[in-house]
């Protein structure tokens, strides 16, 4: 998708501190982290949002939280973590490319909005 900051980041055109890739999934820092472990799970190929999702498309997002479990687990987040995804203005998503902040480390805000 030409112009979306993350496809640019998949396609190498920005680098971005990757710690976890495979033929779909692509996990990178968080250029400004909110926590100690701030990590962003995002789908190779272009999809708006969660808003976006259907059918055809969903498969990826069980994938993703597949690879948040693991990275955890490498992370050693054993006391716990939170997965997060903005959708559209009201929701605060700034990119629009479908991502799952993981968000660890601490003991996290609890307040959710
Ligand atoms: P959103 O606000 O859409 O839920 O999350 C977008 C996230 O992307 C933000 O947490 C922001 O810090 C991160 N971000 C924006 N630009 C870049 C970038 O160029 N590189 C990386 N690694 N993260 C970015
Ligand atoms: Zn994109």
């Amino acid at each position: 998708m030409e112009n979306c900051l993350f496809c640019k980041i998949i396609n190498g055109e920005i680098p971005s501190s990757k710690v976890y890739e495979d033929d779909e999934i692509l996990a990178f820092k968080d250029i400004s982290p909110m926590a100690p472990v701030h990590i962003l799970i995002i789908p190779k190929t272009h999809i708006d949002g969660a808003d976006k999702l259907n059918e055809s498309n969903s498969a990826v997002v069980s994938k993703i939280f597949t690879v948040a479990a693991k990275l955890a687990e490498e992370l050693k987040l054993e006391n716990g973590f939170r997965i997060v995804t903005n959708v559209g203005e009201d929701g605060g998503q700034t990119v629009r490319h479908l991502h799952f902040h993981l968000l660890g480390g601490e003991k996290l805000n609890t307040k959710l909005c």
